[in-house]
């Protein structure tokens, strides 16, 4: 984008200026200026324009080579917060954090999201009341929402996604929905693609700029960032790892194909062979009803043969779709995430060796598999991240900031970037 108007050359450089004091936390004015290669006066008019807004303050004094010791600027962290929904297939989590990924409050509840497109709304605006009170923050002081959905988007702006296995949301946008009850920035994004950006902004991935993050949940899908931007592809489906055939002849998948790895490797699958596998078993007798992955694995680590079989299939499994993932796109990391990553090493092992026995071998020990250090918050912890960087972008910095009446952003004084 060729950035043509004063007020967009000043809106750019606020945020380039105001993202690098984020990013490191304090930094001196003489520093800014290196990095940004801006003037003195023209560092000077933005940083006091950011501690009037509240973002940065100026104390303590940073280490002199000599002379006066210079001031550090300091970024407020707790200036604003952002509010991030999980909205997986059968429950959804909600927090309150701040600028730092700090989450203040959160909120989980299981539901049934696929079939109960109303109550699910209703629960999420409850949700989102309460974890903003919890956290003290006024109503104000909140950047936006991200909100996450189970299935890819139909467009990035449209804030509505493919409804093909939630066909009760079939004309719902979420968005919409939610916009009728808070006036602040609303975004929706893909629950994977949320939970590579929080580990790659938050997480295990920090130092990583290709990173997959795969998300083990009632759906298996996978958040590919490629020279840190989350890799959509054509129209939206990219990373939808959970359909690549991974036997020709396998079971019929909720998609219509046959032998796909979320047939195996999804919760519905490992549940409804547990049930079967479990059925004979007296101590099991009244909870297989409700069963959940979690009981398995408890199962599992208590040492149950049955559950540890059961939960080193789906890692084999996992590890032949990963191999092919792996192959096609080599990223140095792959972060593991969703309810069966608690599995750990029953799942992790036989990941890997099914992995390693299938990828090329020039690649073998060049991929990082870590597990997602955000937990059962990582994909919420990702959809507010999303309103966080919208909020600093140059387009909606203002806005951000709360000072509309800035002259300078109405073209009257101009502050051009020097070099
Ligand atoms: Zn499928």
């Amino acid at each position: 984008m060729q950035i043509t108007t004063p007020a967009a050359v000043r809106a750019n450089n606020l945020s380039i200026t105001l993202n690098l004091i984020r990013e490191r936390g304090s930094i001196t004015r003489t520093e800014l200026m290196e990095l940004t290669e801006l003037s003195a006066p023209t560092i000077s008019s933005l940083v006091n324009f950011l501690i009037s807004a509240g973002f940065v303050e100026e104390k303590g004094s940073a280490a002199s080579s000599g002379g006066r010791r210079p001031n550090l600027l300091h970024f407020n962290y707790d200036a604003r917060h952002a509010v991030g929904v999980d909205m997986g297939a059968t429950h959804v989590n909600v927090v309150c954090m701040n600028l730092a990924g700090q989450v203040k409050s959160h909120q989980s509840r299981r539901m049934d999201i696929v079939n109960l497109p109303r109550q699910t709304l209703d629960n999420i605006i409850e949700m989102v009341h309460e974890v903003i009170t919890e956290s003290q923050v006024p109503m104000d002081e909140i950047l936006g929402l991200g909100l996450t959905v189970p299935a890819p988007l139909n467009t990035i702006t449209s804030g509505t996604f493919l409804t093909h296995y939630m066909p009760s949301w079939k004309g719902i946008s979420p968005i919409q929905e939610l916009g009728k009850v808070f006036s602040m920035p609303l975004y929706l994004e893909n629950d994977a693609n949320a939970g590579a950006l929080a580990e790659k902004w938050w997480g295990s991935a920090r130092k990583c700029d290709t990173i997959v993050f795969v998300k083990l949940g009632t759906g298996v899908g996978s958040g590919l960032i490629i020279g840190n931007e989350i890799y959509r592809g054509f129209s939206g489906t990219a990373g939808e790892i959970g359909h690549t055939t991974i036997e020709t002849m396998g079971r019929r998948c909720r998609c219509g194909n046959q032998g796909c790895m979320e047939s195996y490797v999804g919760l519905p699958g490992i549940l409804m062979d547990a049930r079967l596998g479990l059925a004979e078993d007296a101590s099991w007798v009244g909870s297989l009803d409700n069963l959940t992955v979690q009981q398995v694995i408890e199962a599992a680590r208590r040492g149950n043969q049955f559950c540890q079989q059961l939960i080193q299939t789906a890692g084999r499994y996992l590890g032949i779709g990963l191999a092919n993932l792996v192959n096609i796109m080599n990223p140095g990391m792959l972060v593991l995430g969703g309810e069966l990553a608690e599995a750990g090493d029953f799942l992790v092992e036989p990941m890997v060796t099914s992995m390693l026995n299938r990828s090329i071998p020039f690649e073998k020990h060049m991929e990082k598999i870590v597990m997602s250090e955000l937990g059962q918050d990582a994909v919420a912890i990702g959809a507010a991240t999303l309103a966080i960087i919208e909020a600093f972008s140059p387009s909606n910095l203002y806005r951000t900031l709360h000072r509309m009446d800035d002259p300078i952003l109405k073209g009257g004084e101009a502050i051009q970037k020097e070099g």
